[in-house]
């Protein structure tokens, strides 16, 4: 069984129509899997607000209460709140803790047995801090799911953040515990907000070894960085024996995202997706929790991404020569007269990648090894043997 989660409530996590943020991009992704088939009989899940409670596994209480009474007050900068990054908006904690739902009931349909793999793409808030908005992110949805499937029955839970900016709010939610192993790809933190996510960030006392960054340069393609997560992630995996693992799916590393300056396809997205559900399989029982995250390519890029996501979770795998139907393109193109659309569901990109060899020989390499020598030998592997 797989579960998606969804509904259009959720399109009041809206930061304004000038921000980047623009759940648009939810939309526009639910429409184009719907036409292309992609959601024909499943039932999309219903979510209902988190509570006070759940909040409060990540959140301190005066923040929530500071997010609660941010539209009435107005900006509360000690909190994050009324920033161009995180703008007060209507009722900004009802939509916030609707996304935390949508996660939370994607972590319980997993939890329960009612499903194997389960999906909100409206979610993946991970630079939320506990006591601060950050990045656009109110409440941290993933590191509350988290945090409560540690309650109920997970002990090992393997986060993977493929969002071009660092996982920062999720790595700090378990910084000392080593139950959770986030590891994080992204733009180097020298070049991109947050600034964080060296390879020397580690995770702190009995969490030593659970941090793992690997920061790329801009510019970096699907071969390099598809080379990049094939000699880091497995490995780890297969020693941390997780019993789930947690993805957040953000697409700003596309080549058109206006916000950072990696270089991604949708096809690079697609064969991430397709890893990710593999090694689920391979090392996580099949359990696979996928959680949405930055995207700002609003038309070309988030909408055909997420619908690989979504056909991913459900075997549903689309080839990338499947023509966008021209149903979507209608519609689109009514919103967004100005924009080229895109015909199908490839970027037309070669994610073909040589595996690491155990040498340096370019940027991408020396990053590779770096995280590599930094967290291997605290899981007993060897860092500059490429077998492991
Ligand atoms: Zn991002």
């Amino acid at each position: 069984m797989r579960s998606v989660v969804w509904d259009k409530a959720l399109l009041a996590y809206d930061l304004g129509e000038t921000h980047p943020f623009n759940p648009v991009r939810l939309a526009l992704t639910i429409k184009l899997a719907t036409e292309l088939g992609v959601l024909e009989d499943v039932e999309l899940l219903v979510p209902g607000a988190a509570g006070e409670d759940e909040l409060l596994r990540v959140h301190a209480k005066g923040y929530l209460d500071a997010v609660r009474d941010a539209p009435g007050l107005g900006a509360d900068l000690a909190h994050g709140l009324g920033t161009d990054d995180n703008p007060v908006f209507p009722d900004m904690h009802e939509a916030s803790s609707l996304v935390v739902g949508g996660t939370l009931l994607a972590a319980k349909q997993i939890a329960s047995g009612a499903a194997e793999r389960a999906v909100n793409i409206a979610g993946g808030l991970h630079h939320a801090m506990p006591d601060r908005a950050s990045g656009f992110c109110v409440y941290n949805d993933c590191a509350i799911a988290i945090s409560w499937l540690l309650d109920n029955g997970f002990d090992r839970i393997a986060y993977l953040d493929t969002d071009v900016h660092h996982g920062d709010g999720v790595q700090a939610a378990f910084y000392g515990d080593p139950r959770v192993l986030t590891i994080s790809l992204h733009q180097h933190p020298r070049t991109l907000w947050p600034g964080t996510g060296y390879a020397r960030e580690l995770g702190a006392g009995k969490g030593n070894g659970y941090a793992v960054n690997l920061p790329l340069p801009p510019g970096t393609q699907d071969p390099a960085w598809l080379r990049a997560w094939h000699a880091v992630v497995p490995s780890l995996l297969e020693q941390f024996e997780p019993q789930l693992i947690v993805s957040q799916c953000g697409v700003d590393s596309h080549a058109e995202d206006p916000l950072a300056d990696l270089s991604l396809s949708v096809d690079g997205h697609a064969a991430i997706y397709r890893n990710v559900r593999e090694l689920a399989r391979r090392y996580a029982g099949g359990k696979w929790l996928a959680i949405g995250g930055g995207g700002y390519q609003l038309v070309r890029v988030v909408p055909r991404s997420w619908t690989h996501l979504l056909a991913t979770v459900l075997d549903r795998d689309i080839p990338g020569d499947t023509a966008i139907p021209e149903g979507w393109r209608d519609f689109v193109g009514g919103l967004a007269p100005r924009i080229e659309l895109p015909k199908a569901m490839s970027d037309r990109t070669d994610t073909d990648f040589l595996a690491w060899g155990g040498d340096v020989s370019d940027p991408t390499d020396a990053s590779i090894l770096a995280t590599r020598r930094a967290v291997f030998p605290l899981h007993g592997l060897e860092p500059d043997d490429p077998r492991d």
